[in-house]
């Protein structure tokens, strides 16, 4: 199958359409972001083609679960059917990005209120580079590839950076990031350890991130950033399999949490696309989850009821609310290091996002943010704390009663616990960490008392 892609203006007054050859993040003519659409919709046969490929048979763009659903992400111009042509446009981390799916989590369940068969988590940690991110870089660099980038860049809270290193690397390509100064120095290890070029910022993420747009622009590198509409087009698998896992049933809720909103824009397509294709008849609602010292779009959507409004969102209001922040050198103040962004980019897509999904906004502190961490560890699974967020926020929308104790739940858990071990550390020592000298007695003793406390 052949899909014509072209890039188009988000906004629809605007409509402004660009050719898909072109690395461009906004539109030329009136400065909003841009979107890959196509020509063709893809029938709902392509349910078992997609699951079929579930046994990839020696096929490394099968067991990506990026790659496995090309044909719903296929700029590339080329023709699907014809394996060995596509193979050679394509990237992947070797069939390694996007093996996930959602999972029960019953502590978790408990822990929110809520029925423990209808709340998954979806361990997007479990990629590569150690976040979601990674389903992104697939098809930025497919992109960058079909252009002949050399040079890669972004600006980072730490995983964007991680992941767009370890992509260069195995590619043979190089990277270049910047990396705000509350960065993880996990994060930062990660983008040093696979090659990259690392500029460390004597400022905050939207500092760097403003930055590296210039870099971009004036020494012509390939921007992997999420206002990239190419990188968005990967993460929108992450919906795939989540309804795929589901048997296309859509959730009622998927939630997941806010920093730059690239997520929410990727989901919010996905999900329009799929309606539109058919292939679901009813659209899940999305929840997206700040930190309360990075609330911006919290602020903004729920407080001061800024909407899409088909396009023509209130453009003064968020100048104005940005301004204020800079006025007042108002900095992010929150643990969750991955979402302490203050100005997201993607700020119009989530909105309509908002509008299509019937979404909702909340915002949790970060104490919440790390007890509903300890509880994610408790129940055998890993995340960092942006993700951590995501759950904090269904067990507030769930006392609120905005979210049902029996609705179906899928909270995205957006990078691993180890992104911030060290934070996790200091967390859970005063907790669990018992100190033994080497005697036997001692450790007996402290063996008994350690069984009676649990
Ligand atoms: C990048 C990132 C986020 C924020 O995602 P957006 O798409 O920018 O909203 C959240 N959590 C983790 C772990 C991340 O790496
Ligand atoms: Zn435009």
């Amino acid at each position: 199958m052949i899909n014509r892609a072209y890039l188009q203006c988000i906004i629809p007054s605007c409509g402004a359409t660009y050719d898909v050859g072109q690395a461009i993040t906004e539109c030329g003519a009136c400065g909003n972001l841009l979107d890959v659409a196509y020509e063709h919709v893809v029938p709902s046969s392509f349910k078992g083609t997609f699951l079929g490929r579930r046994n990839p048979g020696n096929n490394i763009f099968n067991e990506s679960g990026v790659h496995r659903f090309r044909e719903s992400a296929n700029f590339t111009g080329t023709d699907s059917g014809k394996y060995g042509e596509y193979s050679k446009v394509l990237v992947s981390l070797d069939g390694l990005e996007g093996n996930t799916k959602p999972v029960n989590v019953t502590a978790v369940a408990r822990y929110v209120g809520m029925d423990p068969k209808t709340l998954y988590l979806q361990f997007e940690g479990r990629n590569p580079s150690g976040s979601f991110k990674d389903n992104g870089m697939a098809t930025a660099f497919t992109h960058g590839k079909m252009v002949g980038a050399e040079t890669y860049a972004c600006a980072s809270t730490g995983n964007t950076s991680a992941s767009a290193a370890q992509y260069a690397a195995n590619e043979g390509k190089r990277a270049f990031v910047i990396v705000g100064q509350d960065a993880s120095p996990t994060k930062v290890a990660q983008a040093l350890y696979h090659g990259a070029v690392v500029f460390k910022l004597e400022g905050p993420f939207d500092k760097a991130m403003g930055l590296i747009k210039k870099v971009a622009d004036e020494k012509g590198v390939y921007l992997v950033n999420s206002v990239n509409p190419f990188r968005l087009e990967g993460q929108k698998t992450i919906i795939y399999r989540m309804l795929e896992s589901l048997k296309w049933n859509p959730p009622d809720w998927i939630v997941l949490p806010f920093g730059n909103g690239g997520n929410t824009a990727a989901f919010g397509k996905a999900l329009k696309e799929l309606y539109d294709w058919g292939w679901i008849k009813k659209m899940p609602r999305i929840a997206v989850v700040n930190a309360r010292g990075a609330n911006t779009f919290y602020h903004l959507y729920h407080e001061r009821g800024l909407k899409w409004n088909g396009g023509a969102a209130n453009d003064v209001m968020i100048q104005d609310y940005y301004s204020r922040l800079h006025k007042n050198r108002v900095r992010p103040r929150t643990k969750a290091s991955a979402v302490a962004i203050l100005k997201p980019e993607n700020m119009k897509k989530a909105l309509r996002t908002m509008e299509w999904t019937n979404g909702v906004a909340a915002q949790v502190s970060d104490i919440e943010i790390m007890k509903a961490l300890g509880v994610i560890g408790r129940n055998g699974f890993g995340a960092e704390i942006a993700s951590a967020a995501a759950v904090a926020g269904i067990k507030q929308l769930v006392e609120q009663g905005i979210i049902g104790r029996d609705e179906t739940v899928v909270g995205v858990m957006t990078g691993d616990w180890w992104k911030e071990s060290k934070e996790i550390m200091a967390h859970e020592e005063r907790k669990g960490l018992i100190t033994v000298p080497p005697n036997i007695d001692v450790i007996y003793r402290k063996f008994d008392e350690a069984l009676r406390a649990a």
